[in-house]
C-alpha cells in the first residue's frame, strides 16, 4: 500500500481488563476518533459499534499480520486503534507492532515515519492485585507461563530463580486446553523451591461480571483452578493475609465469595537479616 496522506495515525492502546471504567480517558479518545480498530476478535467486540468505524477482528495467533495491517491501514491515511486487553506492552500488541515494523524496513522503510503512539492501560496483574489488596506491594517480577513463543526449560528456570531471588510473582496465561500439563509443572517447581505453605492466588475474570478470586497456599493449589482467564499471583515469603468476617447474608450474593476472601499484602520493607 502506498501512502495516500500524512494524516493517519496508530495507536496500540490497553482496554484494561473488562470494566468500561478501566478504560483511560486517553484510550476513549483515541476510540473516538478512529477510523478502524483492529485486533483480537473478543477484544474488537469491546469497542461499540459506531457510523464511520470500521471493526477488523482477527484469530488469536495472527499477531504479526495484524499489525501488518494496522501499519499499512496507517500509511494509508487511516486513523487506526490497534487493541489488546490490559495493557498493550504486557504479552500484547505493541511489541508485535515493533517487531513487524522493525521486519519491514527494506520492504516499507517510510512506516518508520508514521506517527504510532503507544496508549498505557491497566494490565491484569495491577487489576487482580488490588482486588486482593497489595500482593505486590514490594519487589516483584512477572511470567508469562505460555510455551508457544518460547521453550519451556527457559519457564522453568525462570521460575527457579525468580523463587530463590524471593520475589512475588504474576503469572499471564498459566493453563490453557492446548497445554493443561505445563501449569501442573509450574506448581510443582514452586512448591520445590517456595514450600507449601506460600501463598497462591487465583484472579479470575477481574471486573468482569463473573470474576472470581481464590486465595489458598502452594500445598493446596490444584492446576485446574487456572485457565486462559486467570491472573495467578504467588506471594513472596514475606506475603501475609488478614483474615476478614465471613459475609452473614450470603442469599443472592453474588460476589459474596469475594467479599470473605482476606486481604493479601507484601510489607513494603525487607529487614537486613532477611535479605
Ligand atoms: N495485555 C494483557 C495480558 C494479555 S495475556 C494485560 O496487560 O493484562 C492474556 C492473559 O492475561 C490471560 O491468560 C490472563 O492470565 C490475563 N488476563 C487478562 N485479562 C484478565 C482478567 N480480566 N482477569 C484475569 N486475568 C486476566
Amino acid at each position: 500500500m502506498t501512502a495516500k496522506s500524512n494524516a493517519g495515525w496508530l495507536k496500540v492502546v490497553g482496554l484494561g481488563p473488562g470494566a468500561e471504567a478501566l478504560i483511560t480517558p486517553e484510550v476513549s479518545a483515541a476510540l473516538a476518533d478512529a477510523t478502524d480498530v483492529v485486533g483480537y476478535l473478543p477484544y474488537v467486540e469491546r469497542v461499540a459499534p459506531r457510523p464511520g468505524l470500521v471493526r477488523h477482528g482477527s484469530d488469536n495467533r495472527e499477531e504479526i499480520r495484524r499489525a501488518e495491517t494496522a501499519l499499512g491501514m496507517a500509511a494509508y491515511g487511516r486513523r487506526v486503534v490497534v487493541v489488546s486487553s490490559g495493557d498493550p506492552g504486557v504479552f500484547a500488541m505493541a511489541a508485535a507492532l515493533f517487531e513487524a515494523l522493525e521486519a519491514l524496513e527494506v520492504a516499507e522503510p517510510e512506516w518508520r515515519g508514521l506517527d504510532i503512539q503507544v496508549l498505557p492501560g491497566i494490565s491484569a496483574m495491577l487489576a487482580a492485585s488490588a482486588r486482593l489488596g497489595a500482593p505486590l506491594g514490594h519487589d516483584f517480577c512477572c511470567i508469562n507461563l505460555s510455551d508457544n513463543l518460547k521453550p519451556w526449560s527457559l519457564i522453568e528456570r525462570r521460575l527457579r530463580l525468580a523463587a530463590e531471588a524471593d520475589f512475588a510473582m504474576a503469572f499471564y496465561n498459566p493453563r490453557s486446553k492446548a497445554r493443561p500439563e505445563g501449569f501442573e509443572r509450574a506448581l510443582e517447581v514452586l512448591r520445590e523451591a517456595c514450600g507449601p505453605e506460600r501463598l497462591i492466588m487465583f484472579a479470575r475474570a477481574v471486573y468482569m461480571p463473573e470474576e472470581s478470586l481464590s486465595v489458598t497456599t502452594l500445598g493446596q493449589a490444584q492446576p485446574e483452578m487456572a485457565d486462559m482467564r486467570t491472573l495467578v499471583l504467588v506471594g513472596s515469603s514475606q506475603t501475609r493475609l488478614i483474615p476478614r468476617p465471613v459475609e452473614s447474608d450470603k442469599e443472592g450474593g453474588e460476589g459474596a465469595e469475594s467479599e470473605s476472601t482476606p486481604w493479601v499484602y507484601t510489607p513494603r520493607s525487607v529487614s537486613g537479616a532477611d535479605a
